[in-house]
């Protein structure tokens, strides 16, 4: 594992926690609030793959980072949210590790919920200190909110994902046959 996956994992969940509280509409559909299988999803993408806990706890800090992200490229006001977010949770990172197991970061916290918001802010904080803070982007396609980190090497991935990539493809092509 490179030095900078564990944080790499974060980002995605972070995002994908973001997307989870924060999206409006979700792939063509109103979006439903989370329940605890969808908040076990998204600590999935972590490197450490926690069990899941009070999805609850989640929806303050992840509407902030949805907020946060989707209003970039505004730099700066996602700079104050994520700042703000960094201080209510008190990232605190340590490492730690359990017996034969290697060291890695762990951001204690009074709850879990709280711990793992301040690793999310964390990642999402050294996106926004670097050039790749360009890369997020909001889903291209009609009733999506969801954003996402373009991987692209030229950075032209519209779409969160390929199913709203083929709805996008298909109302597309419905409004070239109405138009013909
Ligand atoms: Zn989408």
């Amino acid at each position: 594992m490179e030095a900078t996956d564990h944080l790499r994992a974060s980002l995605h969940a972070a995002i994908a926690l973001a997307n989870a509280f924060g999206s409006p509409a979700r792939q063509g559909r109103p979006a439903v609030p989370p329940d605890a299988a969808a908040v076990d999803a998204v600590l999935r993408l972590t490197t450490n793959r926690p069990p899941v806990v009070d999805p609850g706890g989640y929806a303050g800090g992840a509407k902030t980072l949805y907020d946060a992200l989707g209003n970039l490229p505004d730099v700066d006001r996602a700079v104050e949210l994520v700042n703000e977010l960094l201080r209510d949770t008190k990232a605190a990172p340590q490492l730690t590790r359990e017996i034969g197991a290697p060291w890695h970061l762990h951001f204690g916290s009074p709850d879990d919920a709280t711990g793992w918001l301040a690793e999310f802010a964390t990642a999402v904080a050294m996106l926004l200190g670097s050039d790749e803070a360009a890369r997020i982007r909001r889903c291209a396609a009609a009733r999506c909110d969801d954003l996402f980190l373009d991987a692209t090497r030229n950075g032209n991935q519209r779409f969160c994902s390929t199913a709203c990539q083929n709805r996008a493809k298909v109302a597309a092509h419905r409004a070239r046959v109405r138009s013909s």
